[in-house]
Parts: C-alpha cells; sequence; structure tokens
C-alpha cells in the first residue's frame, strides 16, 4: 500500500472524523449569516461549514469539527491541503516577487511549469503550453487556438459536457440549471452531438463513435469544424466513462477531417484516475489538452498543452493575460507534480478507486438502487436508480449528500439526472478515513 503519511498537509490535523456540534454548528450559522448579507445569493454553497483549517482527508471547521473530505474542493487538492511541499515553495516564492506579469518581463517558474506539462502529457511530439488562471479560461484558449489554426469556426461538444461557466463555456455546457439558466445569449458556432454513455445506451465505443460522428458529418461538416472537445471521463455530467474505444475513434476521425481534437482534462488530469492523465489509458494523444484543477494544490493555474505547430498558430500577444501563469501558482504547480510523481499518487488513486468500487460491489448485491457503479481510480461514482429501474433517484441522492454532511462527511453529488455521487477524495487521505466515510454512505442508505 502507498504510504501517504508524506503528505498529510495541514498543521498536522489528527486524522479523524469528530463532531462537537451539530452541522452546521453555531459558528459557521454566524458566518452563513454574514454571508448571506454580503454575498451574491448565486454564489452558492454545498455544505455550510466555514473551514479553518484541512489536511490530509480531512477539513476542520469553525465550531472545531473535523469532517472527512471525499470532494477535494472539486479534484484540486489531490497532493492534500496545505501539502508540506506546496507550502514551502509558495513560501519562497512569495518572499521573492508575487508578480510581473509574464507577457511584461518572464521569470523562470512559469516556463519550468511548461516544460513539465509538455513532458508528461501524452504524446510523443514537439509540444508547447501557455498557462492560465482557470479552468474555463483554459478551454476558452484552446478553441481560440484550435480556430486560428484551422481558420474554421464550428466546435463540437457533447451531451452531459462540463466547461465552464464563462460565455463561450457556459455555451459548451450541457446542463441547464443551475449552470445557464437565465445567463444567454450564448455563443454561436457550438454544436452539440449524443455521447457514449454505457450504462444507459447500451452501446459498444464503436457504435456510440458512429452515431456522434454521423451527426457531425450530417449536421455540421467537416469543413466547418474547428475543434471536437470532449472530457475524457465526463465530471459534472455523471461520472461518464465513455464506453472501450469511444475517444480514440472520435480522434481519429477527427485527424482524418482536419479537425483539432481536445480533450478536457480539467477534472481527470494529474493522477486522479490512476495515470498522470486520463488520457494515458486510451492508448492515443489528443492535439491539445486542457488541464486545471489539479494542477497546483490548490492555487489557481490552469493550461493548454499540445502540438507545437497548432499552439505556435497564434500571433505573440494573441494569447495572455494580466495574472496568467502567476509565479506563486506556478512554484506551487512545480511543487504539486513533484509529488504526484514522487509519492506515487497514480498508485494510490487506484487503490483508493478498488477500495470504493468493491465497496459499492458489496452493497449493490442487497439494494438495486445501486444502478452503476463507475469510475477510475480516485475519480469514482455511484449512479442511483429507482427500484427495479433505470429511472433516476435524484432525491436519495440529495438525501446521501445532505445527510453525509450532517454526519460529518463531506461528499459531492453531480450527473446530467442529479442522481450521481461522486467520490473525489485528497490522494492524502488514508485507507481509514476513507472507510469510515463510505460507512457513513451506506448506513444512510440503508435508512433511506
Ligand atoms: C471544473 C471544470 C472546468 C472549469 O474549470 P474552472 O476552473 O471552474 O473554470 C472545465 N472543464 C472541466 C472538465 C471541469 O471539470
Amino acid at each position: 500500500m502507498t504510504d501517504v503519511t508524506n503528505i498529510k498537509g495541514g498543521p498536522s490535523l489528527p486524522q479523524e472524523r469528530k463532531l462537537v456540534t451539530s452541522i452546521p454548528g453555531p459558528k459557521s450559522q454566524e458566518l452563513l449569516a454574514r454571508k448571506n448579507a454580503a454575498v451574491a445569493a448565486g454564489v452558492g454553497v454545498a455544505l455550510p461549514i466555514f473551514t479553518v483549517a484541512a489536511g490530509g482527508g480531512v477539513m476542520v471547521d469553525a465550531d472545531g469539527n473535523s469532517l472527512i473530505d471525499l470532494g477535494s474542493g472539486i479534484a484540486v487538492t489531490g497532493v492534500g491541503n496545505s501539502a508540506p511541499a506546496v507550502v514551502e515553495a509558495v513560501k519562497a516564492q512569495v518572499e521573492k516577487f508575487t508578480h510581473t506579469c509574464f507577457t511584461v518581463t518572464p521569470y523562470d517558474g512559469y516556463v519550468e511549469v511548461a516544460e513539465k506539462l509538455n513532458e508528461i502529457t501524452p504524446g510523443d511530439f514537439d509540444k508547447r503550453s501557455a498557462l492560465f488562471n482557470t479552468g474555463a479560461e483554459a478551454v476558452e484558449n484552446a478553441i481560440k487556438i484550435a480556430r486560428h489554426y484551422t481558420k474554421k469556426n464550428g466546435v463540437v461538444v457533447f451531451d452531459h459536457a462540463y466547461h465552464g461557466r464563462t460565455n463561450l463555456t457556459m455555451g459548451m455546457t450541457a446542463k441547464n440549471m443551475p449552470y445557464k439558466d437565465g445567463f444567454g445569449p450564448f455563443a454561436p458556432e457550438i454544436y452539440r452531438v449524443p455521447a457514449s454513455y454505457p450504462f444507459r445506451d447500451g452501446l459498444t465505443g464503436a457504435e456510440a463513435a458512429a452515431l456522434s460522428i454521423l451527426q457531425i458529418e450530417k449536421q455540421v461538416g467537416a469543413d466547418n469544424l474547428a475543434a471536437m472537445i470532449i472530457e475524457p471521463i465526463q465530471g459534472e455530467g455523471g461520472f461518464i466513462v465513455p464506453a472501450e474505444g469511444y475517444l480514440k475513434a472520435l480522434s481519429d476521425w477527427a485527424t482524418a477531417n482536419g479537425v483539432v481534437f481536445i480533450l478536457d482534462e480539467v477534472q481527470t488530469g494529474f493522477a486522479r484516475t490512476g495515470t498522470m492523465f486520463a488520457a494515458d489509458q486510451e492508448g492515443f494523444a489528443p492535439d491539445l489538452i486542457t488541464t486545471a484543477k489539479g494542477i497546483a494544490g490548490g492555487l489557481p493555474l490552469s493550461a493548454v498543452t499540445g502540438r507545437a505547430e497548432i499552439m505556435d498558430s497564434a500571433h505573440a500577444g494573441g494569447l495572455g493575460g494580466t495574472y496568467t501563469g502567476n509565479p506563486i501558482a506556478c512554484a506551487a504547480a512545480l511543487a504539486t507534480i513533484d509529488t504526484y510523481e514522487k509519492e506515487n499518487l497514480a498508485e494510490r488513486a487506484n487503490e483508493i478507486g478498488a477500495l470504493i468500487e468493491n465497496f459499492f460491489a458489496e452493497l449493490q448485491k442487497n439494494d438495486d438502487r445501486i444502478g452503476d457503479i463507475r469510475g477510475r481510480g480516485a475519480m469514482s461514482a455511484v449512479e442511483f436508480v429507482m427500484s427495479g429501474s433505470k429511472e433516476p433517484n435524484a432525491a436519495l441522492t440529495s438525501a446521501i449528500a445532505k445527510q453525509a454532511g450532517e454526519q460529518g462527511v463531506l461528499v459531492l453529488t453531480c450527473g446530467t439526472f442529479g442522481n450521481v455521487v461522486r467520490f473525489l477524495p485528497p490522494l492524502s487521505i488514508s485507507d481509514e478515513l476513507l472507510l469510515e466515510g463510505l460507512q457513513v454512505v451506506a448506513d444512510i442508505l440503508a435508512a433511506n
């Protein structure tokens, strides 16, 4: 078993679930009232506990409750919160300088991150990278670059896709509530086609790809298409792992038709799925890859990496931004990526995934509301259905998330139909803590 003691960050927090008040406690409730009076209502929260410390596999709130973290701030703190190496790197950089704007006067940290990304992303070809702040910004820039390179406009996206909350990426995202409702109009030249969803469509990868491609050819046409972008495992859409061969078939079609194939690995990237990138398990390399979430231990950073000829097609000054590739975030990224490699966290992700899948496979024998157990590595999920059917069971799903939170276990939901509980623990969590968290979910299932 992988030893995670080296990356238990935070101020040496006891690795335990301990409730000293109800959830949320009085201090969190007081802060929540202030939040509601000061923060725009659109900025909602999943679990209103106000964090004061976090590390390893726990989060401590303002009332002194210690909760098990099965969300990692949405797949961000893969190396754990306040991982020691990240804290050191940030401290060292913040004492030197905090900002110059890389496109005014550059610094080596940015270059080093680009070199590292070019090295570790899939594809044995000459690559370039450009750094940004958020996942949505990386996706927007990947589309900008693909359009500039191909001199075409169309962008193909998929059912159940999630790509962000800016205008372009909202338009690329599938789900209306809560992401898009009332926030249009959206950017033109975005075309949505069916995706592979083995639990619901029962199709092989080849069959699902043929359907997607037929629709692209009939309704868009390769000559109008700059890019096709897809998450290798759809995240917000429900942790949907496409049928084997689906992604490669799409990629082959894109290559044959002069369309830039982009993998959005913002959620799947950085050891999460048991390899450094999810694409490492697909047998091909995308033209461009977008990364963010797990890249820098919690500091805001994102990237587009890919084929040099595509990346270099945009003119100088065409890509950038005031804060893109901030030096502190770059220092954090270098320490974070080093930690994934040195601590063999991809391996740890596989151990975590096996543990979660075995746990729910056992429960599924006696509970047919567990429709599907899927995912890869520490990106695992359970899709809940009504007993005896495949009808989505969103009520049970939200009850699990709510009651788990009240019992000191942070779990997140997702899915187009709101019926998926997703598990994204930090890779620094111990087996004991993870199993305790899962048992809380099992007890809630038994009682509901
Ligand atoms: C979270 C996410 C994004 C958006 O990232 P932000 O940093 O929130 O802008 C884009 N794509 C995928 C696949 C994501 O999971």
